[in-house]
């Protein structure tokens, strides 16, 4: 069989349609994705030595010859052991296995076989326990490296080293050499063809790590230059200019003073928009900094000129909050704020559709709800996403698109370390509001056992009684015991308020929400809470992000350990918001010393640029881009966090070529666009 590229992996030998099926699962149809199905880790099994010399513990091969016919013993229903002793020049080894009964027939007293595993003594004699066995001669997965793939139920790691063996030796060359010669050149990089035939079959870890070098290289470069190509589109094209004299008439809107690191954040907007390319500003700002009036601001500012405003928020209780108090503050000035959600009726939705469309609405908060199809605008003048990390790349695109080249203003809670924020926000300037509004008292947090429980029950009941409203978060919305296995503690938000009105608060006004709820139900619970008319509520994370409750003055998180640090640092953020001093108590059963140090560093900062920064070095970037939700491409090989310097490597090769070569038309760039394509291939508007 001559394989290439586009071979399916039916026309493998041994492969037949269930196992097809089974790899299919993996992303894997063709000898192309296996070439492109990398290790997740490799073995070394080179090491090779005689009996007498194998140290103990030490995964080692050894080259003995099987000394007697291997023998079988039940030792009960579902364990078969094998016995069998093999010799080399320099002693004997007892070898078991476990449930491999076909190595009794297999194994044949006289031959050589190669035996990786841990060698252990026991008293003289020397053994090994489920060693990987191959006839000398025919050795494949031992005295070499051996990549070690991730699996799957009916897969083993033996088959896929077989399959990708095979194709990096047929076809590693057809891949092509894609990067232009010049990149190769200025970054060192090696060739494709070596590149994945290497990543499958490594002669040596140096070789390894010059052909994941190169392919971790190519995915960013083509990530970063892809990214580039969605955004820079914008800049160079003319916008909407949207002159304002002076702030001033919004400022007198504002019922408060801004601070003047908000101040500094609007007058940038003003610049920005004054000019004749639109803005594409990211605002970044602890919880609670304010970041809602540099919205507000330059959504004034491009009514002012006659154009219209969209905010995405993340949530539907979210949008309707901002509706309203976006609403009351601009009233004044004669802007009315309508809202666009998916709880809507159609009635009402088709309402706000109009007025959008004739111009006559001139500024709409909703939720992704404003993406679909039939909302459109009659002058789109900015956009602005707030809590930004929630929405993909691509649903910002598609909103700006709504519009001519709208302004664009992205908004996060979460700081994210400065080489992630140019992937993920590409060219946008960055703004940040390093100052909390005056008045503020650091909220006090206090990790505590379960042994602390009651105490925590009193102080929820002392702060009710002395008005206040208090947060519960639960990391599960319902008691299910296949999902939480091995968990049985963790609080689920339907089981733990049930509980806790019945037998802790019989006399408190308590209730729960959660994302699984109806918006309606949602909704009604939200306002509740927020009207003053509950004392507690327990509930998932659903209230992460900016819901303000200004009487709300305590947040106990259950199974703090169960959170990343910046998302307790945003649901400490939901108290603290207004005059009463404000607590967060973190309750963990963990008796793990990291929890306990990790959850400690809350109690020891309230700066969230260093949570975040903690929180990327304990658990990587996932945390920041909630894995998926980020919107950008799945990466292969490369990881986000972990190759920190290659990225910025391949964001400036990526710059460079973008620099020659905008539109990627020129021959040598041929490949390189197609790549692209390929990585993004779900935002499909790439390269229209
Ligand atoms: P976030 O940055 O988390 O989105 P918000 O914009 O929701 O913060 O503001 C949090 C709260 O602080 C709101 O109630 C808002 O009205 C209030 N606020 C914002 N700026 C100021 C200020 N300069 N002085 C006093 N209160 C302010
Ligand atoms: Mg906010």
């Amino acid at each position: 069989m001559n394989v290439t590229l586009n071979t399916p992996v039916t026309e493998f030998p041994g492969i037949g349609p269930a196992r097809a099926g089974k790899l299919e699962k993996l992303g894997i149809c063709t000898a192309g994705d296996l070439l492109r199905y990398f290790p997740r880790d490799y073995e070394d099994r080179r090491k090779s030595v005689s009996i007498i010399r194998a140290t103990e513990g030490e995964p080692v091969c050894i080259q003995a010859m099987v000394a007697e016919t291997p023998r079988i013993s039940r030792v009960r229903r579902g364990l078969d052991l094998v016995k069998v002793k093999a010799v080399d020049h320099s002693g004997m080894l007892n070898i078991t296995y476990f449930n491999q009964a076909y190595l009794k027939d297999a194994l044949r007293p006289g031959e050589e076989y190669i035996f990786y595993g841990k060698v252990e003594s026991t008293g003289r004699a020397k053994q090994m326990t489920n060693p990987v066995t191959e006839p000398v001669g025919k050795n494949t997965v031992t005295g070499c490296i051996l990549p070690v793939y991730p699996l799957t139920a009916g897969i083993t790691n033996n088959l896929l080293v077989s399959l990708t063996r095979r194709t990096a030796q047929d076809c590693a060359h057809e891949v092509g050499e894609a990067l232009p010669d010049r990149v190769l050149r200025d970054y060192e990089l090696a060739q494709s063809d070596f590149a994945y035939k290497t990543i499958h079959m490594p002669d040596s870890f140096e070789l390894l790590e010059l052909a994941r070098r190169r392919l971790i290289f190519e995915e960013l470069f083509y990530l970063a230059a892809g990214l580039a190509l969605l955004k820079g589109r914008r800049t160079g094209e003319r916008g909407h200019s949207c002159p304002c004299e002076s702030l001033a008439p919004f400022l007198d809107l504002l019922p408060f003073a801004p601070t003047s690191a908000q101040l500094r954040v609007m007058e940038e907007c003003r610049t920005d928009m004054a000019g004749i390319r639109p803005m594409n500003r990211l605002v970044q700002g602890d919880v609670g900094s304010g970041k809602t009036v540099v919205a507000a601001a330059a959504a004034w500012m491009v009514i002012q000129n006659g154009l219209q405003a969209a905010l995405m928020a993340p949530t539907e209780i979210l949008a309707r909050q901002h509706a309203q108090s976006l609403s009351r503050l601009l009233a004044p000035a004669g802007i009315t704020v309508g809202l666009l959600v998916g709880s809507m009726t159609p009635a009402q939705k088709k309402e706000i559709r109009q007025r959008l469309k004739s111009g006559e609405l001139q500024f709409v908060v909703g939720t992704h709800a404003l993406l679909s199809g039939g909302v459109d605008f009659a002058r789109l003048g900015l956009v602005v996403a707030d809590e930004q990390h929630r929405f993909g790349v691509s649903q910002r695109a598609a909103l700006t698109a709504k519009g001519e080249r709208p302004h664009v203003l992205v908004m996060s809670a979460t700081p994210i370390p400065r080489t992630l924020a140019l992937i993920v926000y590409g060219d946008l300037d960055v703004s940040v509001i390093d100052q909390l509004p005056p008045g503020r008292t650091p909220v006090d947090t206090f990790v505590v056992g379960e042994d602390k429980r009651q105490r925590m029950y009193g102080f929820v009941r002392k702060l009710v009684q002395e008005g206040r409203q208090v947060y519960i978060v639960c990391p599960a919305v319902e008691d299910d015991p296949e999902r939480w296995e091995g968990l049985p503690d963790l609080k689920a938000v339907t089981t733990y308020a049930k509980n806790l009105q019945e037998q802790v608060f019989p006399d408190l006004r308590v209730a729960f929400v959660h994302g699984k709820l109806k918006a309606k139900e949602k909704e009604n619970v939200m306002a509740a809470f927020a009207g003053g008319e509950l004392d507690v509520l327990v509930s998932t994370t659903v209230i992460e992000v900016g819901v303000d409750v200004p009487n709300a003055a305590l947040m106990v998180v259950e199974n703090a350990e169960r959170f990343g640090l910046s998302q307790l640092h945003q649901l400490r953020g939901r108290v603290g918001r207004g005059e009463h001093k404000s607590y967060c108590v973190l309750v963990t059963g963990s008796k793990s010393e990291t929890s306990r140090t990790r959850l400690k560093a809350m109690t020891d900062t309230t700066d969230g640029f260093k949570i975040a920064e903690e929180d990327l070095k304990l658990r990587g970037p996932g945390d920041f881009f909630g894995n998926r939700q980020h919107g950008l491409p799945q990466l292969r090989i490369a990881d986000l966090a972990g190759d920190m310097r290659l990225l910025s490597q391949a964001q400036q090769a990526a710059r460079e070529m973008l620099e020659r070569d905008p539109e990627l038309t020129g021959t040598e760039h041929r490949m390189v666009r197609e790549r692209i394509q390929t990585l993004f291939a779900q935002q499909a508007d790439i390269f229209n």
